[in-house]
Formats: structure tokens, sequence, C-alpha cells
């Protein structure tokens, strides 16, 4: 399964549907990668405005 990025909450999946909004606008050309351990501590994930640890896509067209 090719992975996906949410283009609502950049989450990286292999699902059809984002595991966290639940939507369906999931785009296979995204740039780059982050993991969130712990989105409470991570200044990264605060400015993405990730609130659960996961995969997320840096940039996605
Ligand atoms: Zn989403």
């Amino acid at each position: 399964m090719p992975q996906k990025a949410c283009r609502v909450c950049k989450v990286v999946t292999s699902d059809n549907v984002c595991p966290v909004c639940k939507g369906s606008e999931l785009s296979e050309d995204f740039f780059g990668f982050v993991i969130i351990l712990d989105a409470s501590k991570s200044q990264l994930a605060e400015k993405m405005k990730i609130k659960e640890a996961g995969q997320y896509a840096l940039k996605i067209r």
C-alpha cells in the first residue's frame, strides 16, 4: 500500500481514510517526513498544530 498524507492534518497513513480527522482528502504527493513521539513536548508539533503522536508529512502538494 502506498503511503498517503492527509491534506487537512498532514498525518501519513496507508489507509484510504485519515485516522485522525476521518477525512478522505489524502495525497500521495507529499515531501518530508517527521515522526512525532510526544506532541505535547514537541515544538514542531505545536507549529504544525499536531495534537497526536504519529507520522506526518512536512509538505503536501
Ligand atoms: Zn486528516
